[in-house]
């Protein structure tokens, strides 16, 4: 018998990290589950577990371009999320953040539905506030090497409240914080996913700049749960909303953090810092927590544990 309360949900980068954990979560919560992917950092695996459920679809598309389909609802998150990845070809990164939210809200505008836009705490930039609250306007350099990522954020975000105010379109936008978690690429330059596949092969850590840059993380079921409450909140509430995990650590600390558990020998080695690497990042949830009533719940060292099963496991399976 049908279920009335499911709906109908597209997830747009629903094979990446993030995308594959919530369209997993949905599909759990009886919802039928469109993912809309180009597969440019997303990967087969990701939803390979999902593929035999009937709710589930898998849409090869690449959302720079407009799509027209019928839906309840939108998460939008396809973009590249790491700096390696998404500063391979900065001109695309701009066009999925910025043509793709434009076709996205054009595909909520015309089904009058309600659309999630996964935003980052990258629109901070290297922020002059700390902690940084929804109403810190940022200090982003517009022309360096993470500008494609940022700025294309910030646009998206200047497009949704556009839709918003225009067009009376209902939104949401959350600013995420970093966030981890097994299905994480093991090779996107992503300061956990780094130490973890180091430490595990025995290899260097390496560490940008001295590591006393510091940054907030949050584990992937977490963020999932806080996606969610943000997508059923209220329609009055928009956003933008920071969703992360506020316990601060330098990356040295990370690294530590990182080395004990897998008994590694790995020694921690110094780089140099890329260009425009924000110094202290960590988010202020006050908000999140009085309006969605979401907080963190697991701490870095169990999300670490099962983080660091997920590599091992994969690493094991790389050698059958
Ligand atoms: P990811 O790279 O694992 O996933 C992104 C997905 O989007 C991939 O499956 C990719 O193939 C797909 N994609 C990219 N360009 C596309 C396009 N033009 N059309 C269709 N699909 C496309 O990254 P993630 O960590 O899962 O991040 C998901 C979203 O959350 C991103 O929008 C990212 O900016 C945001 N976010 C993530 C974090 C984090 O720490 N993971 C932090 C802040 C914001
Ligand atoms: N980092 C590091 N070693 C690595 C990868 C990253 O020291 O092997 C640092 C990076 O310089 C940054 C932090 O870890 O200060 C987080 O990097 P990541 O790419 O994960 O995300 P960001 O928050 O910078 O987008």
């Amino acid at each position: 018998m049908k279920n009335y309360s499911s709906k109908r949900i597209l997830v747009t980068g629903g094979s990446g990290f993030l995308g594959s954990h919530l369209c997993e979560r949905l599909l759990n919560e009886g919802h039928e589950v469109l993912c809309v992917d180009n597969f440019y950092t997303g990967r087969r695996s990701n939803i390979a577990h999902l593929i035999a459920n009937p709710l589930f679809e898998v849409l090869r598309h690449d959302i720079c371009f407009p799509l027209y389909i019928e839906v309840d609802e939108i998460y939008n998150l396809a973009c590249p999320a790491s700096p390696i990845h998404y500063q391979f070809d900065p001109v695309q990164t701009t066009k999925t953040s910025v043509h793709g939210a434009i076709n996205m809200l054009g595909l909520a505008k015309r089904l009058k539905i309600k659309i999630l836009q996964a935003s980052t705490s990258e629109v901070y930039g290297d922020p002059t506030v700390h902690p940084q609250t929804e109403a810190y306007w940022g200090n982003v350099n517009p022309i360096g090497f993470r500008s494609c990522y940022d700025e294309g954020k910030r646009c998206a975000e200047t497009l949704f409240f556009d839709y918003w105010r225009q067009h009376k379109l209902k939104i949401k936008v959350a600013r995420i914080f970093n966030t981890y978690g097994p299905k994480m690429h093991p090779n996107d330059g992503r300061v956990v996913s780094n130490f973890i596949m180091q430490a595990l092969r025995n290899e260097d850590i390496t560490v940008y700049g001295d590591g006393s840059q510091t940054r907030s993380f949050c584990y992937v079921d977490d963020l999932i749960d806080g996606l969610i409450k943000l997508m059923n909140s209220p329609d009055d509430f928009t956003g933008p909303v920071n969703l992360g995990n506020p316990t601060e650590f330098t990356i040295l600390e990370l690294a530590r953090k990182v080395i004990e558990p897998t008994g590694s020998k790995s020694k921690i080695v110094f780089n140099p810092l890329p260009p425009d690497d924000p110094t202290q990042r960590q988010p202020d949830i006050t908000l999140a927590k009085e309006k969605l009533n979401w907080q963190p719940t697991v701490p870095l060292n169990d999300g670490l544990k099962n983080t660091i099963e997920y590599f091992e496991s994969m690493i094991e399976n790389e050698k059958k």
